[in-house]
C-alpha cells in the first residue's frame, strides 16, 4: 500500500471533506505497516475498498414548526460497511452536521463496531436539525419525518441507527413510534429504545460506563488506580452523565465540565445529586451549563473557556469531534495530565492526539474507548432477537468484559518498543483485521 499515493487520491476524490480526511488519514498512517507485511490487503485492494462508503443516502425532512411555518432540513445515512453485520451506528442531530460529518462517523464507525467482536457493520446518519430551544411537538414531527423517508432504507437485519448527539430516549421513541406505524412491525429496528418497548437496561449508561472500564485497563497496564483522581470531563450529555456516574462509583472525583456556553469547576467534586442535575440540564435542550453554578455554590463558571485548562490527572472529552486541540493538550501536559480517552468520536485534533502521544501522555481514541455505546446497542440486538431481557448485571458485566477485551487487543496491536501503548495504532490494526478478513472471504461484494 503506497500512503502519500492513497491520501493524494483520497484528497481529490474527496474535496471539501476535512473530518473525512482527518479520520481515513489517521487509521491509514497506522495500519500502513501491518498492511504492508501481510500481502493478502493489497492483493484484494481491501484499503481502496474499506475507504469507499457503500451507500449514502441523502434525503430532504420537511416539517411545520409552531408558528405554522415550513422548515427545511437535510437528512442522512451513510451505510459504510456491511462486512461483519448489519449496519448499525448513531444518528446525529445537530446544526454542525453534513455529508462529510456523517462520512467521518460512519467509517470510525466500522472499525469500532469491529473491535466490540459483536457483528455489527458500520453506519451513521443524522441531520442538520438543531434540537436547541425546540418544543416537544416541534421534535416529534420532525422525527417523523425524518423517519418517514429513512425506513425505506433500514430495519432488523440490514441496518439498525440508534442514538448519538441531540438523539435521546425521546427521539428514539417518535422515530421508533413513526416506523412502526408505517411499516406495522414492532421489530428491533433502532436501539436505545424505551425498556418498556424492547430496549436495554444499562444502554444510557453504556458509552460513559464503557469509556471508564478502558480507562480502567489503562491504569492496570501503569500499575495505577482510579482512587482520588481528578478528572475535567466536556460534554454535559448522556456519556459524560455515565461517565461521571461511573468515576464516582469507583472513586475518582470529577471537579470540572464543559458545556457549550463554558465550563463549571467545582472542587468539592461533582457527585450524587449534581451529576442527576447535569442530567436534567441536557434533557431541556438549551444547550447551557451556566444555571449549574446557581443551583450549587460550590460550583464556579467560567464563560465561553474549555474545562482543559484545569490542573487534572485525566481528561475525558464527551462532546463533539475536535473540541479537544493542540493548544488545550499543551496546556494539559504542563498541568501533568496522565490520561486523556476519548469518549467523544474524535474528540482530539490530529495535532492534539499527536502532542499528547509525544509527551508520553495514555491516550485512549474514541473508536475504542466509547465503544460501549454501541456495544451495548448490540446487546440490545441481541436481546431483541431472543425475546427477553438481561438483567443490568448481565448487561453490565458483558459490556465490562467487552471493554476489557478492546483494551487488551489496542494493547496486543500498539504496543511500541520503548513500552508506550499507542492505543491509536492498536485500536485500527485490531478493527481493520475482521472487517479485511470477511471482506476477503466474502470475494468482490463491495
Ligand atoms: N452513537 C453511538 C456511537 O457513536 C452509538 C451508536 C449505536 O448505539 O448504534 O457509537
Amino acid at each position: 500500500m503506497d500512503l502519500k499515493k492513497l491520501m493524494t487520491d483520497l484528497e481529490a476524490k474527496n474535496p471539501a471533506q476535512p473530518l473525512y480526511l482527518q479520520a481515513a488519514k489517521e487509521v491509514l498512517e497506522t495500519i500502513v505497516d501491518f498492511v504492508n507485511e501481510n500481502s493478502q490487503y493489497d492483493k484484494y485492494a481491501i484499503v481502496e475498498r474499506i475507504l469507499e462508503p457503500e451507500r449514502i443516502v441523502k434525503f430532504k425532512v420537511t416539517w411545520v414548526d409552531d408558528k405554522g411555518q415550513i422548515q427545511i432540513n437535510r437528512g442522512f445515512r451513510v451505510q459504510h460497511n456491511m462486512a461483519i453485520g448489519p449496519y448499525k451506528g448513531g444518528l446525529r442531530f445537530h446544526k454542525s452536521v453534513t455529508e462529510d460529518t456523517m462520512k467521518f462517523l460512519a467509517f470510525e464507525q466500522t472499525f469500532k463496531n469491529s473491535l466490540t467482536t459483536l457483528p455489527m457493520g458500520g453506519g451513521k446518519g443524522g441531520s442538520d436539525f438543531d434540537p436547541t430551544g425546540k418544543s416537544e411537538g416541534e421534535v416529534m414531527r420532525f422525527c417523523q419525518s425524518f423517519m418517514t423517508e429513512l425506513q425505506k432504507y433500514i430495519g432488523p437485519e440490514t441496518d439498525v441507527p440508534a442514538g448519538d448527539i441531540g438523539v435521546g430516549g425521546r427521539e428514539i421513541g417518535f422515530m421508533y413510534g413513526q416506523y412502526k406505524r408505517i411499516r406495522g412491525e414492532h421489530v428491533g429496528v433502532l436501539t436505545g429504545k424505551g425498556l418498556e418497548w424492547g430496549g436495554s437496561l444499562i444502554r444510557p449508561e453504556a458509552t460513559g460506563y464503557g469509556a471508564v472500564y478502558f480507562l480502567e485497563g489503562m491504569l492496570k497496564e501503569k500499575k495505577d488506580s482510579i482512587k482520588g483522581k481528578r478528572v475535567a470531563l466536556s460534554g454535559f450529555g448522556n456519556v459524560a452523565w455515565g461517565a461521571a456516574l461511573k468515576l464516582e462509583e469507583l472513586g475518582a472525583k470529577v471537579v470540572a465540565i464543559s458545556g457549550p456556553d463554558g465550563y463549571i469547576l467545582d472542587e468539592d467534586g461533582i457527585t450524587g445529586e449534581k451529576i442527576a442535575y447535569m442530567d436534567e440540564l441536557n434533557a431541556t435542550r438549551n444547550n447551557v451549563v451556566a444555571p449549574f453554578a446557581k443551583k450549587y455554590p460550590s460550583a464556579k463558571f467560567f464563560a465561553g473557556k474549555r474545562s482543559w485548562e484545569v490542573k487534572v490527572d485525566i481528561a475525558i472529552p464527551c462532546a463533539i469531534q475536535n473540541e479537544l486541540d493542540e493548544n488545550d493538550a499543551k496546556v494539559l501536559i504542563a498541568n501533568g495530565v496522565k490520561y486523556v480517552v476519548e469518549a467523544s468520536n474524535m474528540g482530539c485534533t490530529a495535532e492534539a492526539v499527536t502532542a499528547l502521544q509525544k509527551a508520553k501522555v495514555a491516550f485512549a481514541p474514541g473508536k475504542a474507548a466509547n465503544a460501549g455505546g454501541v456495544a451495548t446497542s448490540g446487546l440490545e440486538m441481541s436481546q431483541n432477537s431472543m425475546k427477553l431481557a438481561w438483567t443490568a448485571k448481565e448487561v453490565d458485566e458483558k459490556l465490562n468484559a467487552i471493554m476489557t477485551n478492546i483494551h487488551d487487543n489496542c494493547v496486543k496491536h500498539g504496543k511500541e518498543k520503548d513500552g508506550y501503548i499507542n492505543y491509536v495504532k492498536g485500536a485500527n490494526i485490531a478493527g481493520f483485521i475482521k472487517v479485511a478478513d470477511a471482506m476477503i472471504a466474502q470475494g468482490i461484494a463491495y
